[in-house]
């Protein structure tokens, strides 16, 4: 079968690769109904994350179940389901707690995920997966797509940034996470939703998922124009879906004293001053998202049509144009790449 292989910065190839296998009884195999490129897969592209070894790239994923191991009992063959880019066994007390990508018996993705392939492995099927109540039309899988990583993402960062009715939320990027992150405000019942960004398609599509304002500004004049917007207070939540060390302190200097940050782009090298944090009475939550607590959900709001996340898909190639993909999604000529397997 065809797969996404990435060798080093910049070099993405498409190539035969084995087919997955079931490992161990808990496993799934499915077939692929769509896959899509990550903002964080940016990160080993761009070499900010060392490759050190082919990476078989992908973790999101949303396809029709093939065969199950001997020890699978909810998860069936011709099943559509969705899980996420950490396998979870659902059960354990974090994941109770709805702490599942801290399983603790959680199990990584293939190396590098390898869900940008026509197949894959999934472990702990039965936790990790969920599937739809009925198979989904074509024009709802892009949507079931995004609830496997990045609404799942931008809702536990307006969850964690504590976003709801009478509270003001800004959103620190402007990617897919940020932009899902405003229609999570708003479905949580928002006031009133700040998204930053200073690009003319992504500001449309952040006011199509219910940004009320946007600001244009970033670093400590967008942190200084959030104030201004919230009568010198700062923003009661802010979503953080960026991860460099300019948005974080963006996204801490434009919360008010008692407000909350949900941080949800992958850190690189952020170090925040004790004393700077100390007196800002902000709190802070954030973490790879348990996005497993949230599918359930969002599968019943994608397949009746309430939302529709996969708007962030503005590009859509065949698995065979992977490498097109990746530099229209580096050089921000995409928000999201949607790959056909
Ligand atoms: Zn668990």
């Amino acid at each position: 079968m065809r797969g996404v292989v990435m060798y080093g910065p910049g070099d993405v190839r498409v190539e035969q690769v084995a087919e997955p296998t079931i490992l161990k009884p808990t496993d799934a195999i499915i077939r692929l109904a769509a896959t899509c490129i990550c903002g964080s897969d940016l990160w080993p592209y761009r070499g900010a994350d060392a490759v050190t070894e082919p990476l078989h790239m992908g973790h999101e994923y949303a396809g029709i179940v093939e065969e199950v191991g001997a020890e699978v009992t909810t998860i069936k063959p011709g099943q559509f389901v969705v899980g996420s880019f950490f396998a979870s066994d659902n059960t354990c007390e974090l994941c109770r707690a709805g702490y599942q990508t801290s399983c603790v018996h959680r199990e990584v993705l293939g190396t590098g995920g390898a869900a940008q392939a026509e197949r894959m492995r999934v472990p702990l099927a039965d936790g990790t997966l969920v599937a739809t109540p009925d198979l989904p039309t074509d024009d709802l899988v892009p949507g079931l797509l995004a609830a496997s990583d990045v609404l799942g993402t931008g809702w536990f960062g307006a969850v964690a940034a504590e976003a709801g009715p009478g509270k003001t939320v800004a959103v620190v990027g402007d990617g897919a996470v940020g932009l899902l992150a405003v229609l999570a405000a708003r479905e949580l019942g928002a006031e009133r939703i700040i998204a930053m960004s200073r690009h003319a398609s992504r500001q449309a599509l952040a006011r199509e998922f219910g940004a009320t304002d946007i600001v244009t500004e970033r670093g400590d004049s967008g942190a200084e124009r959030i104030r201004e917007l919230t009568g010198g207070l700062g923003a009661h939540s802010v979503v953080e879906a960026v991860g460099t060390q300019e948005s974080m302190m963006q996204a801490i200097r434009a919360t008010r004293p008692g407000g909350h940050v949900g941080f949800v782009g992958v850190l690189h090298d952020v170090a925040i001053r004790g004393e700077d944090y100390f007196m800002s009475h902000v709190h802070l939550h954030g973490g790879p998202a348990p996005v497993r607590r949230f599918l359930p959900e969002l599968i019943e709001l994608i397949m009746a049509r309430r939302i529709d996340p996969g708007r962030v898909f503005d590009l859509e190639l065949d698995l065979d144009q992977a490498a097109d993909g990746y530099r229209a999604m580096d050089e921000r000529r995409a928000i999201k790449v949607l790959l056909r397997p």
